[in-house]
């Protein structure tokens, strides 16, 4: 509760704020007097465009999709010395999956195999996705390697069109490579421990920090060639990028905060102090909602993920996770984006660990303190 009510600190005002920037420009292109909770989404997405004047379909040439792997497995090289080998004789369950093995570049180590399913097919569930085949660990007698896979669904090549992905969706390739990464640069003796067996609010935090290099120019310019004429992206398409990941950052930041305080509260409040449901969420949101509530309606009843999801009393790790990732990529971004010292920090002691020791150990150890729940606030922007 302290951590929630240190990040509504400054998301409360940058929200209003945020709220009132919407509003006074549906206002100016006929929009409603007063906005409603469900217009927002609508002229938010078109305050976006007009404020920064790049549509996604601008991106997509620059990220086709063999260059954004490439790119994705350089990270991987520069940060933590893999090689990624592409290998064509391991049984698959379909077609379509890739095989790599992948080998530690300096000693030429067998780290593990890796398995990439790109392509949407009519009996694939939708999303994106990491898992393991094979968990590293003890297995009859003998500590195995992994084998590790992503699950994502790209637009397929045809013979006269490449695949060409959204940056949304080159988030979303980094994101899952980052777990798969803690899978496969897993070291422990027990599977049970491996990889992402890990505390639910730290497994987000090789996978998002991931992200982070997304953003960066430096990054970009390792793959983001135009699929065509092979050009870089242009500096000012990236710095777009860049400012666009900070809008609405308030907004979205309280609407989290809502959700993971209601959370709490329902959670730790004793069932015998709780009266009329309505009422209690209406408390329990007092200081995290913009909107006037509409009589008749209640997100508690509807609210899967802490009833029905697993997420009870654990909604607040998705903040949480934000702020390991915002706080190691400082780190990054203080020594340098491919700091050879930072990198291996990272791995040694987050990547190889798994949950063989608690989490706040194995971070303090990468980063010499404690997370600091500022690094998120600077990052979106809100201090
Ligand atoms: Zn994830």
């Amino acid at each position: 509760m302290a951590f929630l009510q240190k990040l509504l600190k400054p998301s409360r005002p940058a929200a209003e704020k945020d709220l009132a920037e919407v509003q006074d420009f549906a206002k100016s292109i006929g929009g409603p007097d007063k906005l409603s909770p469900w217009d927002f989404a609508f002229y938010s997405e078109k305050l976006k465009e007009q404020k920064f004047k790049f549509s996604e379909e601008e991106l997509r040439p620059y990220f086709k999709l063999e260059n954004v792997i490439d790119g994705v497995f350089e990270h991987a090289r520069k940060l933590f010395g893999l090689k990624f080998v592409k290998a064509n004789d391991y049984p698959t369950y379909h077609e379509d999956v890739m095989t790599y093995e992948v080998y530690d570049e300096a000693s030429n180590d067998f780290i593990g195999l890796f398995y990439a399913d790109f392509f949407p097919r009519d009996s694939k569930r939708g999303g994106a996705w990491m898992t393991t085949f094979y968990e590293q660990g003890l297995f009859e007698g003998k500590v195995m390697r992994p084998h590790v896979s992503i699950v994502c669904n790209f637009t397929k090549p045809t013979n006269d069109k490449p695949s060409l992905l959204t940056f949304m969706e080159v988030q979303t390739l980094f994101h899952e490579f980052g777990h798969s990464l803690h899978g496969l640069l897993s070291q422990c003796k027990y599977r049970s421990l491996a990889g992402t067996n890990v505390l639910w609010d730290f497994v987000e935090l090789p996978s998002q920090v991931l992200e982070n290099w997304t953003l960066e120019k430096e990054s970009l310019d390792m793959f983001a060639k135009h699929y065509e004429t092979g050009e870089l992206m242009p500096k000012e398409l990236a710095q777009k990028i860049k400012d666009s990941s900070k809008f609405l950052a308030g907004y979205s930041s309280l609407r989290q905060l809502n959700f993971a305080t209601v959370d709490m509260k329902w959670h730790t409040t004793l069932p015998e102090d709780i009266g009329a449901i309505d009422e209690f969420e209406t408390e329990a949101t007092r200081e995290t909602t913009l909107f006037d509530k509409i009589p008749g309606t209640n997100f508690s009843c509807a609210f899967s993920h802490i009833f029905a999801g697993g997420y009870s009393s654990g909604y607040y790790s998705y903040k949480w996770a934000e702020v390991l990732d915002a706080d190691a990529f400082e780190m990054f971004k203080e020594k340098g984006l491919f700091d050879e010292a930072v990198a291996k920090s990272f791995k040694e002691n987050i990547l190889m660990r798994g949950g063989t020791e608690h989490p706040m150990e194995l971070y303090k150890k990468f980063r010499g303190r404690e997370p600091d729940p500022d690094a998120l606030l600077r990052r979106d922007g809100l201090i």
